[in-house]
């Protein structure tokens, strides 16, 4: 028997018209670093955004299905471009500006990227690119930058205002599938070449939905949100569609990502609550240590994409910024798993345990663990496999580019279509997730399992100690054994010697490493996350200063 409920699509464009009706008061503050921020309200961003699809439509001649890519920071006319491409019923592709030329050319040609909105303070990295692109016809640039960059190359180029100028303020949205297609985002490749995920009107709903539930971000219109996660990153989060659907204020912090000009943006502000990866906040961290400013607007911390050393979380409870850990992948749109404590916990010994972890599974993600021979494992808090998951907004297969077949790898999925997330971990018996390493970053030593993880969270809580990676690299005796790569706090002169008696305190003695090389920085990910691959390679080819104690 069906039931007589009404069947409306669940799409991006009712969240666009809830936002800017509803909650059109609401503003999107992009910082400018001129002293006076860009302020737009939902309303004009709704105007803005119809005018866009109208351009899109009726000058470039934008149709159904395709992708329209953005090469942009995070400010008001990426948002602009986050509605009115789905809406229209193309699909929007954002671009990770920090990938290297090879995959970013690659990925624009898999996806038959033909139109490009980019800001201008990025025409730099496009233009000499712009030759190995030969899908692409029309560049729309907005925001300060050398035009002249430009000069002679062979796509169009067009001025977003200009573009927008003049164009009716309101649009006939078309009815579109919840299924249909809204935007595609390619994993950063942290683990192979770029896959590219394609969320759907209905998945981009419910996860936004999700993100606002209290036990999630529960964020309200009372809070302002520094989205520092770039929108190029998994829908910053799924931070644009949910503040629609709330009212949350976003401020956006453009091409202003370094420590300093993020801390005066708190100040000036006072956004309530903001989300970044780990190394963001490190480096505000060390901006605030060396240079006190007013941040108590800002209570609300979510910190994801990588795991929360515990000395973060600390540090940043002293400043009275409360750490809300997050986990969760391209594929999942992002939300897999948010760490708030349940309400037993809270006030006691057990709270910081539980905030440590990667968090709860929310109704909508489904989890399992399968064990090396694939066997499902008990939710015990002890019995380590990989997760795998699967729910309405977890992708089922990868797009195989505009002539092929979906993709369906056989190790990101299993028979019974679950994703193969390559994180390995344990499930309590309350649904908390702890993950110890990705599958392919676990040190296999003589037949058991070092934590790379649980080892760079002990290294990290020594004063001395800024960052610190681990990795496996082959040894004659064990198979694999960690190499401790650290950076050290300025000034600082502990040695190894002291540092491997820290962790004797805290890990099992066979875990300790024997290699160890001080390093100035971590390599990062093009989403900043530690590169382990490189650690790899710079080990392989002997470029470390490697000491053996
Ligand atoms: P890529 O897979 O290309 O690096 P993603 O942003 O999709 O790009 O990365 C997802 C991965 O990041 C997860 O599979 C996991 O390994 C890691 N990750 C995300 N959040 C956390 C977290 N809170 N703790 C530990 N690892 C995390």
């Amino acid at each position: 028997m069906l039931s007589t409920m009404q069947d409306v699509p669940l799409t991006v464009t009712r969240i666009l018209h809830h936002g800017t009706t509803v909650h059109g008061d609401a503003q999107v503050v992009t910082w400018t670093g001129d002293g006076a921020p860009q302020r737009r309200s939902f309303r004009d961003i709704g105007a803005r955004t119809a005018q866009l699809a109208h351009a899109l439509r009726e000058d470039l001649g934008v149709q159904e299905d395709e992708r329209v890519a953005t090469f942009m920071w995070n400010n008001a006319e990426h948002v602009e471009a986050y509605f009115a491409v789905p809406c229209m019923g193309a699909v929007l592709h954002t671009l990770n500006l920090r990938l290297p030329a090879d995959q970013l050319t690659w990925i624009v040609g898999h996806a038959a990227d033909r139109v490009v909105l980019i800001n201008g303070s990025l025409l730099g990295l496009i233009a000499p690119l712009l030759d190995r692109m030969p899908t692409v016809e029309h560049l729309v640039v907005s925001g300060p930058g050398d035009r002249s960059l430009l000069e002679g190359v062979r796509p169009r180029v067009h001025e977003y205002e200009d573009l927008i100028a003049g164009k009716p303020t309101g649009y006939d949205w078309p009815d579109l599938d919840e299924r249909r297609a809204a935007a595609m985002c390619y994993t950063s490749g942290t683990t192979g070449e770029p896959k590219g995920v394609v969320y759907s009107h209905r998945s981009i709903y419910l996860h936004s939905m999700q993100v606002n539930m209290a036990q999630s971000m529960g964020l309200t219109d009372a809070d302002l949100s520094l989205v520092v996660v770039p929108q190029f990153h998994v829908n910053a989060w799924g931070l644009p569609h949910a503040t629609f659907m709330t009212g949350v204020g976003m401020l956006m912090p453009d091409r202003f990502l370094q420590p300093a000009p993020l801390a005066e943006m708190i100040e000036s502000e006072r956004p309530t609550h903001a989300a970044a990866v780990p190394t963001i906040w490190q480096g505000l961290l060390a901006e605030l240590t060396a240079k006190p400013r007013d941040v108590s607007s800002l209570t609300q911390v979510t910190i994801g994409g990588a795991a929360c050393p515990p000395s973060l979380m600390e540090a940043f409870d002293t400043l009275g910024m409360r750490v809300c850990h997050a986990w969760g992948m391209t594929e999942t749109s992002p939300l897999g798993t948010v760490a708030r404590p349940p309400a037993h916990a809270i006030g006691t010994d057990e709270e910081f345990a539980y905030r440590l972890t990667q968090g709860r599974f929310p109704a909508g993600v489904e989890a399992r663990l399968a064990g090396p021979d694939g066997a499902h494992l008990p939710w015990d808090g002890k019995s380590a496999g990989e997760l795998e998951v699967r729910g309405p907004w977890i992708a089922g297969s990868y797009f195989g580019g505009v002539d092929g077949e979906v993709l369906k790898p056989e190790d990101k999925f299993s028979p019974d279509s679950w994703l193969r997330t390559g994180d390995v971990g344990v499930i309590s018996a309350d649904g908390f997730l702890t993950l110890t390493d990705r599958a392919k970053d676990v040190i296999k030593s003589g037949g058991e399992w070092i934590s790379s993880v649980e080892l760079e969270n002990a290294l990290m809580s020594h004063p001395d100690v800024a960052e610190a990676a681990v990795v496996a690299v082959p040894d004659d005796k064990w198979g694999e054994r960690p190499l401790a790569t650290v950076v050290l706090k300025e000034d600082a002169t502990v040695d190894y010697a002291v540092l491997r008696d820290f962790l004797a305190t805290r890990v099992a003695k066979w875990q300790l490493p024997e290699r160890w090389a001080l390093v100035p920085a971590v390599p990062k990910t093009s989403v900043g996350k530690f590169d382990k691959k490189v650690l790899r390679r710079q080990y392989a080819a002997g470029e470390l200063d490697v000491t053996q104690l």
